[in-house]
């Protein structure tokens, strides 16, 4: 019997409790990664809404956000844009503090990565307190980027990032959640 999305992937995503601290369950995509069955499907899954619709670019958040990101752009046939911590891209930037679930941060992405008006999906592999993501969405629309969606394998709804997004008026797409 075919298994439904969600036993695909709760049976492909792996729970590392108290990492990368006590208290913290980490839920690791490597694994679904390494699953081929499990990772065409998330990706099939993640652009289906976006089918036909003209996307310019998929902006994908380091670095998990790089691999689901990379194979929906060729799905989709839209441009890559790498969001990145910083001091890792090589031109000149645009950066924004960031708050994460576990400490505080820094992101940038090219000032020349998207074009004003640009039509962009964003997308990371979980949300959680949707600061990460927020980061993402105010670089985007800085450089004039339409924002489609937001797209995420894992929401962690408790935490209220889906929330947060929606709240700056971000379609928000997730296959997966855990309580
Ligand atoms: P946040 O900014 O709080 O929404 O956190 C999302 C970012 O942190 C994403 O890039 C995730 O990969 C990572 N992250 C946060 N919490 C977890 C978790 N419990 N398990 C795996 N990754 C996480």
């Amino acid at each position: 019997m075919k298994q439904t999305l969600e036993q695909t992937l709760r049976a492909a995503i792996r729970t590392i409790p108290d990492y990368p601290k006590p208290g913290i369950q980490f839920r690791d995509i490597t694994t679904l990664l390494g699953d081929a069955r499990a990772f065409r499907r998330s990706v099939d899954e993640l652009v289906h809404p976006y089918a036909g619709m003209k996307v310019d670019k998929i902006a994908g958040i380091e670095a998990r956000g790089f691999i689901l990101g990379g194979a929906m752009a060729h799905q989709l046939s839209s441009g890559f844009i790498p969001i990145r911590k910083k001091g890792k891209l090589p031109h000149e930037t645009v950066r924004v503090a960031y708050s994460l679930e576990y400490g505080i941060d820094e992101m940038e992405m090219h000032r020349d990565a998207v074009k004003e008006g640009e039509k962009v999906i964003l997308v990371d592999d979980l949300i959680a307190t949707g600061g990460t993501a927020e980061g993402a969405v105010k670089l985007l629309r800085q450089m004039g980027a339409q924002i489609v969606a937001a797209c995420f394998v894992i929401d962690l709804p408790d935490l209220g990032g889906r929330a947060k997004l929606e709240a700056l008026g971000v379609e928000v797409n997730t296959l997966i959640a855990y309580e």
